[in-house]
């Protein structure tokens, strides 16, 4: 969610900086190796494919013969994407903070009079600088789920350090838990970026469940070096997200909310008809808007319109696929 924002930045960075030709020029200059991988011997080739990939298809009914399960997320991101790479940009920060302050209450209504609970991943700083987020999403009428989005969302490949990753991650956990009074079961990567490194960590700390990559349409058991890992992925794709759409610079302008909804919708009739899995992923600082909570309303009442919809968490969504892991 934060691409969007990180590319402009740098654009503006380097429009408004005056380049030396030198610079210029080293700049145009290609990668020193942009192929590695057409050196690398097909065991190798495999080894990388496989290191995080797709395992057991994890396709269940749906509870009460429910067609479709649908999950609602948000990454209460708000300002710390924009913290976390030293950018003291106020205008930015505050389309961040207005996830803290306008947004999140915005959503927590519309779901509060939809009576539908969703999952919400934070990064444990977001919650430190706006502890009113956990108190809101606590004191909803629906009992929403809280899982790790990191700690200030930091980009995992570009942290690059196994162990710095490692003390984040602790540090996430421990704090979502001591704010939450409950462990987090549940993880989502900033970004969606997992570091060579991520997928061991998440299994080791026990989550439940993943939410952060996308090789199927349905939930799947992840693998990691081609073995079990007994972690559900529960599937995010950037078509059902937020954040190519209304994130970044695209300002509300374009694509129009009923651009979105014929996509988002879209989606929908078509997991609807394959009796799969559907998950939207949103951002309170973004999909928080009014003219966007208004969009995400009418896709709920066309949902509920046509019917057979189990909304659940991701939590509930993952405990009632987990047992197709081991068959039981
Ligand atoms: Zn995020």
């Amino acid at each position: 969610m934060v691409r969007h924002i990180l590319a402009i930045m740098l654009i503006a960075t380097l429009a408004g900086c005056a380049q030396s030709p030198a610079t210029t020029a080293a700049a145009q200059q290609a990668p020193a190796d942009p192929l590695p991988g057409t050196r690398l011997s097909v065991d190798e080739l495999k080894a990388q494919m496989f290191h995080v990939s797709a395992g057991k298809r994890l396709k269940p009914t749906w509870p009460n013969g429910a067609k479709v399960a649908v999950g609602l997320s948000f990454d209460v991101d708000n300002a710390t994407a924009t913290l976390s790479t030293g950018n003291l940009d106020y205008e930015i920060i505050s389309r961040g903070e207005y996830g803290a302050v306008d947004g999140l209450p915005r959503i927590l209504r519309l779901l509060d009079r939809q009576q539908i609970a969703a999952s919400f991943f934070i990064p444990a700083v977001s919650a430190i600088l706006h502890p009113k987020v956990i108190t809101d999403i606590q004191s909803a009428k629906q009992r929403h789920e809280i899982g790790v989005h990191g700690w200030i969302h930091e980009r995992l490949p570009l942290l690059n350090n196994e162990q710095e990753e490692q003390r984040l991650l602790n540090q996430s956990i421990e704090t979502l838990t001591k704010m939450t009074g409950k462990r987090p079961i549940g993880y989502r990567a900033p970004s969606w970026k997992f570091s060579k490194w991520t997928m061991a960590q998440v299994k080791a700390a026990g989550f439940l469940y993943d939410s952060s990559l996308m090789a199927s349409d349905d939930a799947y058991e992840l693998l990691l070096d081609a073995k079990p890992t007994g972690v559900v992925e529960l599937p995010i794709e950037r078509i059902l997200d937020d954040s190519p759409y209304f994130g970044g610079n695209a300002d509300g302008s374009n694509p129009t909310v009923d651009d979105v909804f014929t996509v988002f919708q879209a989606e929908f009739d078509v997991a609807h008809e394959e009796g799969g899995l559907y998950l939207l992923t949103m951002h309170p600082h973004m999909m928080g808007h009014r003219s966007r909570v208004a969009l995400l309303e009418r896709l709920i009442q066309y949902m509920k319109k046509k019917g057979g919809v189990w909304f659940a968490t991701h939590e509930q969504i993952a405990n009632h696929v987990k047992p197709l892991i081991t068959g039981s």
